[in-house]
């Protein structure tokens, strides 16, 4: 199997190089895990007069009579006349004539296989798939033939459809061995087809059963590999890495948690706070991932562990993706412990000099506790006396490399929690986040009132502006958000600067006053508007998605998403959480065209329907795909060959579960029973593409 492919009959150097650059295909083992992407039934002959405007593919034996060439001012093309007996109709061809007539036999029986086109009421089929009859009853034992994935690189270097058949065949002819990789007991248990019966079947299956029982071991075969990797990385971490242990629950969490803290927490959060409390008694490091969506109330969970932090002698380090959240959490952390002696610092790009090196000072000699920033945090320069904690926020925006850094900035790693408030549906956290614990807040405090949400249309306009009025007559403020999408930067900002145009003209001054914010202003001039907002100045925020993340202004009620069909679901989830933090009732308007493609209609149903942002994300990875809803954070996990973690998580969590099973019991999988799975994982491993970006 590990054969290079060049040495496969039918595949010479050229085809070689081809399959190796389009498809990665380098052994004869990648060639039979090149999966077809469907399959046609052939099992049914038709008779030409029973076409009846049939465009789909079909099946038909029959004789060429006749070959005629015609030539059109449009390029010619090269037409045989083909009976079955009962009546004629055309096969076409535009390319190859010449080949074509040298080649294929008058008056011979032929398997005709193609789609129709229809002109005036007759059928022609261009380019069919021919075969002669003969040749046919010889080579099929299957009735579904595979259909395989193809690229115009491909199809020049002559690797079509019929080729990739043939070629696959031909490993199987061979008698190429075909080694299992799961063990008897797996097999037994799922009651799973041999690896062997396996691939013969997801090829060229003989019937609807094999091909399902083909692609079940196949699917679960691929999850299991992953999830193996996965569960022994964290298992290997956990053992490897010590971690501080912080069994002290000192004065700084007593005093804050009897005297200051300004609610009750939620189930949810005690629930989480427990989860973490576990972890920082074991021992090990913890590594993990807290969920919770926007206003769940991720902050007091991240200070009550940052107060266990300190009462244990450690300093913390908590670092946001952007300034504004980096200062946000600032004056969050600053307000909750102003009653306590603790020492919290601010660093970000633009700290200036004189108070950065007193910042690294204070780090260093342990005079402060708390630091909060940005990717600043991470540099070299910045040294900690005795780094205990850190915390992430947003990890999508961070990389791996990212998170491993901080490791580095003591002595043992310091404990870590990542906090995300974009959802991660459980089956894709599984897999992307496999080696992360995960802790979920699934409750939002009492009292908050959901987010009324609408879908207008533009030529609604004025009475959304006249909704828009009352709400300001209440003494609430209200953010209007244009899209920003890259390549067509200066087409949105036209459309904001339009908007804001069109909005002043109706929201006149004195009365109202606008503010307005784009990625165009600089920093000061943002930080400016914002203020005013903030501040109760400004009745309007009129913003591209700058202020996407975090801001929290409780005073605000309204929310109008121009061009929503332009946002993704998790987007426009995001953007919806920035209204309903405060105790009114408050609105989510989006305003979109008439001309809207299916899956944006889905997206504002769903923005319409829910507010659950777990229920978000599932339809946005039923609609975007895991590739596409981790963003760059491409992983191997999401270049799934066969399995698929939305159709298949059933069976994502059965691989798990028994990846874990195995694993409890033989870690190193040196059991003579598993031996088999052995072999395939370190394979797997130092066939390292596709593990080394699994975060
Ligand atoms: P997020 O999870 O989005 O970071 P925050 O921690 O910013 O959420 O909390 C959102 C708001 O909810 C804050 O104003 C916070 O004070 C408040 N809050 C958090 N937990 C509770 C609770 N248990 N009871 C009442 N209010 C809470
Ligand atoms: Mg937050």
């Amino acid at each position: 199997m590990n054969t290079p492919i060049v040495y496969l009959k039918g595949v010479g150097p050229i085809k070689a190089t081809v399959l190796q650059s389009e498809l990665q295909v380098n052994t004869f083992e990648d060639l039979l895990e090149f999966y077809p992407f469907r399959y046609i039934d052939r099992s049914q002959f038709y008779k030409i007069k029973d076409l009846q405007q049939n465009t789909a593919e079909v099946q038909l034996v029959g004789k060429i009579i006749s070959f005629n060439s015609i030539d059109q001012n449009r390029g010619s093309r090269l037409v045989a006349k083909f009976s079955d007996g009962s009546s004629l109709m055309d096969l076409v061809w535009f390319k190859g004539a010449k080949w074509i007539k040298a080649n294929l036999k008058i008056n011979e029986p032929y398997v005709a296989f193609g789609k129709l086109n229809w002109f005036n009421g007759i059928a022609s089929m261009p380019h069919p798939d021919l075969e002669l009859l003969s040749e046919y009853k010889k080579g099929v034992q299957s009735k579904m033939q595979p259909i395989y994935a193809s690229s115009e690189k491909l199809m020049a270097k002559g690797l079509n459809n019929r080729t990739f058949i043939k070629l696959v065949k031909q490993v199987f002819t061979d008698g190429v061995p075909i080694q299992e990789t799961l063990s008897d007991e797996l097999l037994n248990d799922l009651h799973l087809i041999s690896k062997k019966e396996a691939l013969f079947n997801i090829h060229f299956p003989i019937n609807q059963e094999l091909l399902s029982k083909a692609q079940n071991r196949l699917k679960f075969e691929e999850f299991f590999f992953i999830q193996l990797q996965l569960l022994r990385q964290k298992i290997n971490h956990k053992k490897k890495f010590k971690g501080f242990i912080f069994d002290r629950v000192g004065e700084n969490f007593t005093d804050f948690y009897n005297n200051y803290l300004p609610f009750d927490l939620t189930d949810a959060q005690k629930k989480v706070i427990k989860e973490i409390r576990k972890d920082l008694a074991t021992g090990a490091q913890m590594n993990r991932l807290l969920q919770g969506d926007v206003g769940s109330g991720k902050t007091i969970v991240a200070v009550l562990t940052i107060l266990l932090a300190i009462d244990n002698g450690f300093q913390t380090a908590f670092i946001a993706p952007t300034e504004i959240l980096a200062k946000q959490h600032y004056n969050a952390v600053k307000e909750l412990l102003a009653s306590l002696p603790i020492s919290v610092s601010l660093l970000t790009g633009s700290t200036k000099t004189k108070e950065r090196t007193i910042i690294f000072n204070d780090l260093k000699e342990g005079n402060l506790s708390i630091l909060i920033g940005t990717h600043a945090v991470l540099e070299d320069k910045v040294i900690f006396k005795n780094l205990g904690f850190a915390i992430i926020d947003e990890q999508h925006r961070f990389g791996v490399a990212q998170r491993s850094k901080m490791w580095l900035k003591n002595t043992i790693p310091p404990h870590i929690l990542v906090m995300t408030a974009t959802p991660i549906p459980r089956t894709l956290a599984m897999s992307v986040y496999g080696d992360l614990d995960i802790s979920v807040i699934d409750e939002l405090p009492p009292g908050r009132k959901s987010v009324k949400t609408a879908h207008r249309f533009d030529s609604n306009r004025l009475k959304v502006f006249k909704f828009l009025k009352e709400e300001i007559a209440k003494g609430h403020q209200i953010y209007v958000v244009y899209p920003l999408i890259q390549e067509s930067e200066q087409m949105d900002y036209k459309d904001l600067m339009d908007g804001y145009e069109s909005l002043s003209r109706y929201f006149q001054m004195p009365e109202y006053q606008i503010s307005i914010m784009h990625g165009k202003m600089k920093p000061e001039a943002k930080d400016y508007e914002m203020q005013r907002f903030v501040k109760g100045e400004t009745n309007i925020m009129v913003a591209t998605t700058v202020i996407e993340v975090g801001v929290n202004i409780p005073n605000a009620s309204v929310m109008v998403i121009e061009s929503a069909e332009r946002f993704g679901l998790s987007q426009l989830h995001q953007l919806r959480g920035r209204v309903g933090r405060g105790n009114t009732q408050s609105y989510c308007v989006l305003m979109s065209g008439n001309k809207l493609s299916d899956d944006a209609k889905v997206r504002l149903k769903t923005m319409v329907a829910t507010s659950d942002g777990f229920d978000i994300a599932e339809v946005d990875l039923k609609l975007r795909g895991p590739g596409n809803l981790m963003g760059t954070q491409q992983s191997g996990v999401l270049n799934l060959k066969i399995a698929d973690i939305v159709k298949d998580a059933s069976l994502l969590k059965l691989s798990r579960q028994k990846a874990m099973e195995i694993l409890k019991n033989d870690l190193d999988l040196m059991q003579p029973k598993n031996r088999f799975i052995k072999t395939a994982y370190s394979a797997k491993i130092k066939n390292a593409t596709l593990w080394s970006n699994i975060s």
